[in-house]
């Protein structure tokens, strides 16, 4: 079967591997319809000394279940469903409680499309999205169904980047009575995007959105955001909701500052490459609180795809590239925001 491997910084290609094949009851094989571009491959794509080439590229993606092993009940083959960037086991302790980040089954952080020797230790004997089939090692657990009547380029992101924006506005989106929300944007580009998309789809009259780079500035501005630019500031206004997609510690800091009493300030990414100062004092006399660290993806992504499946979000306006499957090794490293390739 084709996989598309990252040979080196700035190189993809698309290599020969053997056939995936069932290797227990509880597994199902997917043949993905539609692959995205997480922002954080960005990084992997230009080279980092965490993430040594080569290994199988990407983590977004949905597709068709080619085949089940004995022991799979929710899911069958023929299913349109999304794959869940991380593997998670659905039985120990931590995902019975919806962590499906903490699963105890595998190793930490097991995933889709990274080296075997990188960050976190990660073993990842498990493919990565862009290929001909990936191997669910627990179907009933990981994959959620969806409409087979919806394009798949729309639901690629469900995987990750777009369940992690819907999990730093969505919850707090009917809480709060004067809800506005900020968005200190950067690094995580269709993150942030997405944030905008999901705010003002749920109602959120106000979302306010800090930016550097001016194409994303005017996407953001078609989505309904209010656009800020210029020096980063100390602090932007006052909002309930805020959210740090910059990397970079002054971005934290901002939103933190710019969280009123009693709100959430959601950081996506690892900033400034390690620990980053934060006003602690001033979120301790706002009661602020600071969410991070990897979404659920498994817990998070049947609610966001309830919100496509009912027509209140439409994750399409975010994507900036959308190209055929086929050409995905070129398609990969286009600028723009957000990149889906999809079969035709
Ligand atoms: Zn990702
Ligand atoms: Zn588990």
């Amino acid at each position: 079967m084709r996989q598309l491997t990252l040979v080196g910084p700035g190189k993809l290609e698309w290599w020969d591997v053997p056939e995936r094949r069932l290797e227990g009851p509880e597994e199902a094989l997917v043949r993905p319809l539609a692959a995205g571009r997480c922002d954080f491959d960005v990084t992997m794509i230009q080279g980092h000394p965490l993430f040594p080439a080569p290994f199988a590229f990407g983590h977004e993606c949905v597709g068709e279940v080619t085949a089940v092993g004995e022991a799979v009940r929710r899911i069958q083959v023929g299913d349109l469903v999304v794959v869940p960037f991380q593997i998670s086991c659905g039985t120990c302790a931590a995902c019975r409680m919806q962590i499906s980040a903490g699963c105890t089954a595998h190793t930490p952080k097991a995933l889709y499309g990274h080296t075997t020797r990188g960050l976190f230790g990660v073993d990842a004997p498990w493919g990565g999205a862009l290929s001909d089939s990936v191997r669910i090692p627990h179907a009933d657990a990981m994959l959620t169904r969806a409409d087979p009547r919806l394009d798949p380029a729309q639901l690629a992101s469900l995987s990750d980047n777009l369940s992690d924006a819907w999990r730093c506005v969505g919850p707090y989106a009917h809480r709060y009575s004067d809800l506005s929300v900020l968005i200190v944007a950067g690094r995580s580009a269709s993150i942030g995007l997405y944030a905008v998309h999901i705010a003002r789809a749920l109602g959120v009259a106000q979302v306010d959105y800090f930016d550097t780079d001016s194409k994303r500035l005017d996407h953001a501005a078609a989505l309904g955001a209010n656009p800020l630019s210029g020096p980063l500031p100390e602090r932007l206004g006052s909002h309930r909701v805020t959210v740090n997609t910059s990397g970079l510690q002054e971005g934290l800091a901002c939103a933190l500052r710019s969280t009123a009493p009693g709100g959430v300030c959601t950081s996506t990414i690892v900033v400034g490459g390690g620990d980053a100062a934060i006003p602690l004092q001033e979120m301790y006399l706002k009661n602020v609180t600071l969410k991070t660290g990897f979404i659920n993806a498994a817990s998070e992504i049947p609610v966001v795809l309830d919100l496509i499946e009912r027509g209140v979000l439409q994750p399409e306006r975010v994507t900036t590239t959308l190209a055929a499957w086929e050409d995905a090794a070129e398609a990969f490293l286009e600028e723009g925001s957000k990149v889906i390739v999809k079969r035709a």
